[in-house]
């Protein structure tokens, strides 16, 4: 699936989808999904659970090459989260099949540093864990590096604990090899490229917007996980580290790209996966 923006091709890189992931918004029940018509048939199943996927947004810009987000990845020891446990894909043949050479990525954007978003920053090459795109600088949050980066060995959570495993597999090669670049706040990438800042879901998450020729589009991350929460911003995920916070940042966003000609791009959302944000009564709706 593509996008064209003004000059700038925007490629969705599928990793996997899952098609009922209830578990990220445990408030959004059949019931609830049921009288929010719009999200059928592209966002949720017919018995109305949340459909996820997980994929990346290869950015093509007259100038640079970025990736946005690199998924879960291959061969990795995620356990006890079963679903993304030792995943083996066709990702990186599907990349290459794309066009895309890793090789040639000038730019690694990390909207955040979960599991399922820095997944393919390394790979798995003679038993260690190495930087899949060697010739690009990684760009990700300091306050999510500090963040992430020091969770406490003792921690009795187990999706911390599992945050320290990804550390080391997927972030840790990455500053060894002095790729990662470290931003704060907004920051400009590169020529129609910039990073703004959506706090909430972590504590410097960030979405990317893209503009060339006079059109723009939001790659979101997760500061929303799923469409219906464009029907009630108010919906939040256990995954979130400041709940009020992520509200909050909806609010702001959707207001500010409600009725806009800008392309929103969800990181999450499955099926057609982009739309215009519209207004619909006092709420939102995704019009794809
Ligand atoms: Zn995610």
């Amino acid at each position: 699936m593509k996008w064209k923006v003004g000059d700038t091709t925007i490629t969705k890189l599928e990793e996997i989808v899952y098609p009922e992931f209830p578990d990220v918004i445990p408030a959004a029940t059949p019931d609830v999904v049921k009288k929010v018509k719009w999200l059928f048939p592209h966002f949720v199943t017919a018995e109305g659970v949340l459909s996820l996927s997980v994929h990346s947004l290869i950015v093509d810009t007259p100038g640079a090459t970025l990736i946005v987000d690199t998924c879960i990845g291959n061969d990795r020891d995620r356990d006890p989260f079963e679903v993304m446990h030792m995943l083996s894909t066709s990702y990186m043949e599907d990349m290459v099949s794309a066009g895309y050479h890793p090789d040639g990525v000038d730019y690694v954007l990390c909207t955040h540093l979960h599991l399922d978003h820095v997944g393919w920053n390394t790979k798995l090459v003679d038993g260690a864990w190495v930087p899949t795109f060697p010739n690009a600088d990684y760009l990700m949050s300091k306050q999510d590096l500090e963040f992430w980066g020091s969770i406490d060995a003792n921690a009795q959570d187990d999706f911390m604990q599992l945050q320290r495993k990804v550390f080391e597999d997927s972030l840790q090669p990455v500053l060894d090899a002095g790729l990662a670049k470290p931003v704060e706040g907004a920051a400009e990438v590169c020529e129609g490229v910039s990073l703004v800042p959506t706090p909430g879901h972590t504590p410097g998450h960030v979405s990317v917007q893209i503009e060339s020729a006079g059109e723009t589009a939001l790659i979101t991350g997760d500061f929303i996980h799923h469409p219906i929460q464009f029907n009630d911003p108010n919906l939040v995920s256990p995954f979130d580290v400041d709940n009020d916070a992520a509200v909050a940042t909806r609010h702001r966003v959707f207001g500010e790209y409600a009725d806009s000609p800008t392309l929103i791009i969800g990181t999450h959302f499955a099926g057609p996966t982009a739309g215009k944000l519209v207004r619909d009564g006092d709420t939102y709706r995704l019009d794809v």
